[in-house]
């Protein structure tokens, strides 16, 4: 069982991104916080610590606990938009500490809408160095991805473009969009995606790390928009494999632990005559965001179902 724990070590950023799920409110935590977080999380037993949310590389601390984090034998990766990494200088400075995985946030391998959706200008040309420079220093890298409105339609071009140009990395998380605490603004709101382009882009895109022999896992998308694909549902996972996160948010919602049902997810009455209703998360958000969306109930055979939960089993890379 793989239990994550994210830790936000401040809220600032230097992207601006439009459906940022965190937005600033300016705090960060001091290093002697950091640290009795992370031995809290090793009483725990927690696998992985994910020093993130929203950019980590801006905390003067975040060398500081990475070293602590590897003395206590606790594993350790980063979040990042990629902006401080596109200094090679940086990356070795991460490297000599111990960082031995990051995970960079690229939207769209086209540079207009990567920029127009972290509304920097430039933050794809230095998000491109950075994987460069990471993967130079012989540093995991792992790619997230937000699918949105903006990038639902081309996401398998990204696919091939990561393919060709960075084809050693080997995992990918895609995280449907989290509207619930993004920026009340009318460019935010018009990031939000359609499931049903989004699916049909989707079956494409994950055929093709199929064939690449790439992992990866999708959050927030109910299983009626990811047949054939259910086994890399984060949330699915959860429920088969009973796994949980604890986030340490810096508001009011302080520590918080999560299983897949933690925020708001809608049954409707047509989960109720589907075959994967009790794998499935259903819908986020409905009421509030996502209540245009048609779920569809599927019929599946039971050696299928099976197949499904075989290979949730067998798979245990981590998020
Ligand atoms: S119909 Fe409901 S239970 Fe079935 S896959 Fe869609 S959201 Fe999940």
């Amino acid at each position: 069982m793989a239990n994550i724990w994210y830790i936000q070590v401040n809220r600032f950023c230097n992207n601006k991104c439009h459906f940022c799920s965190n937005p600033s409110n300016g705090d960060n935590i001091s290093y002697k916080r950091g640290k009795l977080l992370i031995d809290d999380f090793k009483k725990r037993n927690y696998s992985w610590i994910i020093f993130t949310w929203w950019e980590p590389t801006l905390s003067s601390d975040l060398k500081n606990w990475i070293k602590y984090s590897n003395s206590v034998w606790m594993d350790c990766r980063i979040i990042s938009n990629g902006m401080a990494c596109s200094s090679f200088e940086y990356v070795k400075e991460l490297k000599k500490v111990g960082l031995s995985l990051i995970h960079f946030s690229l939207y769209s391998y086209i540079e207009k809408i990567h920029d127009f959706l972290t509304a920097t200008p430039g933050s794809y040309k230095k998000l491109l160095k950075a994987i460069q420079n990471t993967l130079k220093l012989w540093i995991t890298v792992q790619l997230n991805c937000v699918i949105n409105k903006y990038n639902q339609n081309h996401l398998d071009k990204t696919v091939k473009f990561v393919w060709k140009n960075f084809p050693q990395i080997k995992h990918f998380v895609w995280n449907n969009l989290d509207p619930l605490m993004m920026r009340k603004t009318s460019i935010a709101k018009s990031t939000l995606p359609d499931f049903k382009i989004a699916w049909e882009n989707l079956i494409k895109w994950l055929s093709l790390l199929d064939f690449q022999n790439k992992t990866y896992r999708v959050e927030r998308l109910p299983l009626c928009f990811m047949r054939w694909f259910e086994h890399a549902s984060t949330e699915t996972r959860k429920i088969v494999k009973e796994e949980e996160r604890i986030v340490y948010f810096l508001d009011n919602r302080e520590m918080v632990q999560q299983s897949w049902n933690y925020w708001e997810h809608t049954k409707l009455d047509e989960c109720n005559k589907c075959d994967l209703n009790n794998i499935c998360s259903w819908i986020y958000e409905y009421y509030k965001f996502y209540n245009y969306v048609k779920v569809k109930a599927q019929k599946l055979q039971n050696k299928e179902k099976e197949d499904i939960l075989r290979k949730i089993k067998l798979n245990n890379f981590n998020n």
